[in-house]
């Protein structure tokens, strides 16, 4: 194992269903639930889709059959969306429906701003046969009140991220600071509007802005976390009694992932750096 498939190891489970399974199970005993979710992205022919809907439903079989407290995440790109929205939007109803045999809740994440568009459709088209199905929205868009606003009106269920992608400030907030702020703002709405969401960060400041808030609201609320960041955060906030969700990613397909998570942290890069090189 190269070290920086060692270091890549702290935010992903490993390579196999197997291996995802043994974390959930991990987690569960914590208190914690999770969202699995198989590694890849941008897949350019049906073949590969194909066979990316299959490990899907194998998850959910593994679902079923560990009997783990477990929802999926699902990357659109991984299930067509550059070859064909139509395409795109039956792959995803064929694994909705699986799921909503097996009362599993699926999450549609979030990819780059090219598909932004295409995801929200394709999620309210999903949305219209099955009502166990989630999508996240990014804080650092511009465009994210007026989806929070149709989705929430559509009864959809959303989660709240700050955004992983590095976007053009034509149409997205580039500082910390105001990302932040447009979070809160959203994130105040769905506490105005939204029975039921996810509050997707690490951020101290937002937790407990939301733990706040639903004192008052008592909203099905959960928060979501990766797996490998602010592990004790997650036990804290179990002990209090709040739901907490960890994003358990697994597969062969780990660097993307793995570079999203380094550029979210300077502090990670010199991590790294410091276990590649010995310093
Ligand atoms: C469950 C879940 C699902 C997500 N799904 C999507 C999605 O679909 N689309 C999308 O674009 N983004 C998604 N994200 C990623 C998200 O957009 C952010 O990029 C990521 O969560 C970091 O932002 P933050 O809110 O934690 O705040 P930040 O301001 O980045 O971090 C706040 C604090 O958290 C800690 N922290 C954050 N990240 C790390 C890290 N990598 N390593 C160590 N400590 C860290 C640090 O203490 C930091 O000070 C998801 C995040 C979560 C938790």
């Amino acid at each position: 194992m190269s070290l920086l498939t060692r270091f890549a190891r702290q935010w992903i489970a490993g390579e196999t269903l197997d291996d995802a399974v043994a974390r959930a199970r991990k987690e569960n005993r914590d208190g914690i639930g999770v969202v699995i979710n198989f590694l890849g992205e941008h897949v350019k022919d049906e073949a590969e889709a194909d066979k990316n809907i299959e490990e899907n439903l194998r998850i959910l079989r593994a679902i079923e059959e560990a009997k783990i407290n477990a929802a999926l995440s699902i990357k659109l790109t991984q299930l067509g969306l550059e070859i064909n929205k139509n395409l795109c939007l039956s792959n995803v109803e064929k694994i909705a429906g699986s799921a909503a045999g097996k009362n599993v809740f699926v999450w549609i994440d979030m990819e780059n701003s090219p598909y932004t568009q295409d995801t929200v459709d394709v999620y309210l088209d999903v949305l219209k046969k099955y009502s166990n199905v989630g999508i996240a929205i990014q804080a650092n868009l511009r465009r994210s009140e007026s989806d929070v606003k149709s989705i929430a009106a559509s009864l959809g269920v959303i989660r709240l991220v700050k955004g992983a992608y590095r976007e053009n400030e034509e149409i997205a907030y580039t500082s910390r600071s105001d990302i932040t702020k447009n979070f809160s703002r959203l994130m105040a709405y769905l506490f105005y509007k939204s029975p039921s969401f996810a509050v997707a960060t690490h951020d101290d400041l937002l937790i407990n802005e939301a733990i706040e808030a639903n004192k008052a609201h008592k909203k099905r609320l959960e928060f979501q976390m990766l797996m490998g960041v602010r592990e004790e955060l997650k036990r804290g906030l179990v002990k209090e009694g709040l739901t907490v969700v960890d994003y358990i990613p697994y597969g062969r397909n780990w660097f993307p992932y793995t570079t999203r998570r380094l550029r979210e942290r300077k502090r990670n890069i010199l991590l790294m750096l410091r276990s590649v090189f010995d310093v």
